[in-house]
């Protein structure tokens, strides 16, 4: 039995076909933002499942992962850390080089901005390959924290996760 809410923020979500090139279906969360019971049932739904584990950060991905993890880390009670394209964090950072389907990027995180030891949630609002989150994951391994899940809003179904 599914939980009611997840109608309602499934229909919120509008896509957008050929964006932003031909043949993607470009899942458009703004449309989402906008519907205040959608948006705050999204985060309900996060924080329900979350609360009492424990998590101490809320790693977000830019740039979606920036909308939907700082609600859910202060419900928590947890410090968010943002996960940044490269060349946009200030202070000294470690990276991790991923593939997309053409070609690589780079994540970015602030070096002391996470303890080894610590419980992590990293959110983006969206998994297709899965290259994105295991980025993520391999960067906050790295300084030894502990990645207790991903969580997205939206699961591409049929693409090969890493
Ligand atoms: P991936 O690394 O393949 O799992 O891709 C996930 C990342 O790409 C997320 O940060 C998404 O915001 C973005 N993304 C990939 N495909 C789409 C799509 N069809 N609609 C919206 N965002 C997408």
């Amino acid at each position: 039995q599914q939980d009611p809410r997840i109608a309602r923020i499934s229909s919120a979500i509008r896509v957008i076909p050929d964006f932003p090139k031909p043949g993607i279906m470009f899942q458009d969360i703004t449309t989402l933002l906008l519907d205040t019971k959608a948006f705050k049932d999204t985060i309900d739904l996060f924080v329900e499942r979350y609360r009492d584990k424990n998590i101490s950060v809320v790693a977000g991905v830019e740039a979606r992962g920036f909308i939907f993890g700082p609600p859910i880390a202060l419900a928590i009670g947890a410090k968010f850390v943002p996960m940044r394209k490269p060349n946009k964090l200030p202070g000294e950072v470690i990276s991790e080089e991923y593939s997309l389907e053409y070609g690589t990027d780079k994540m970015e995180m602030h070096v002391g901005a996470v303890e080894a030891g610590e419980h992590a949630l990293v959110i983006d609002d969206l998994i297709a390959t899965g290259g994105t989150l295991c980025a993520a994951v391999k960067l906050l391994e790295r300084v030894g924290v502990h990645v207790v899940e991903c969580a997205c809003v939206i699961e591409l179904l049929g693409l090969k996760v890493c």
